[in-house]
């Protein structure tokens, strides 16, 4: 039987839906991420701003828009952003009119953010739906994180120290993935989003 879809049919959507993925660094949710945006059609990903450096290998305005700390505190007196939050020492934001502009235009849209700005985007837009995404244990956190060598010693260990603040705060999601294997977690991820985007 053909089942119209949704998000490519601008009559029937009206206004997108938001997803927002959270979980502590390294449990592979930048990989989940990747996953739904290229299985899924229609979802959009909203390129946060950050103060951070870039990594070898990534692009400003591909992973994030990189900019000063000047131009994040201008950006947050203009109240540009819809959350925002201070992260492994940087600044990490998503711009609102990105989020606005696509939900508008009928895309459903998925932002990859900490909690403090998860929980921000719950205050802000109730509708927005928060999936959770954690490790199967800290110890396995920790073993991704050293074997993808992208942050020093002490960088991994703040990385840790904030990801078990993070754990204690999955209760406040509406759903929460174990990423103890990625093509199980993802295959939820893709089921939760589209089952949502059916219900509307
Ligand atoms: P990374 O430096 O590894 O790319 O990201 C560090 C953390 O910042 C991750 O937990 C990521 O989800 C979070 N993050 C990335 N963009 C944003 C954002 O726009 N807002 C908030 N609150 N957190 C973000």
């Amino acid at each position: 039987m053909h089942r119209e879809n949704p998000r490519t049919n601008p009559e029937r959507r009206v206004k997108g839906r938001l997803f927002v993925l959270s979980g502590p660094s390294g449990v592979g949710k930048g990989t989940l991420r990747e996953h739904a945006l290229s299985d899924i059609s229609g979802l959009v990903y909203s390129i946060s701003c950050t103060t951070r450096q870039p990594r070898p290998g990534e692009t400003d305005g591909v992973e994030y828009r990189f900019i000063s700390h000047e131009k994040f505190q201008q950006d947050i007196d203009d109240n540009l952003f819809l959350e925002y939050a201070h992260v492994h020492n940087d600044y990490y934001g998503t711009l609102r009119r990105d989020v606005e502009n696509a939900l508008n235009s009928g895309h459903d849209v998925l932002l990859e953010i900490d909690v403090q700005g998860a929980l921000q985007v719950r205050e802000k837009m109730p509708e927005a739906l928060l999936i959770f995404i954690a490790p199967p244990s800290v110890q396995e956190l920790e073993r991704r994180l050293i074997n993808r060598c992208t942050e020093s010693p002490d960088a991994v260990r703040t990385r840790l120290h904030n990801a078990i603040k993070e754990l204690e705060l999955q209760d406040k999601y509406n759903y929460v993935i174990v990423n103890s294997d990625l093509e199980t977690a993802s295959r939820e991820l893709r089921a939760i989003i589209t089952s949502h985007d059916e219900l509307g």
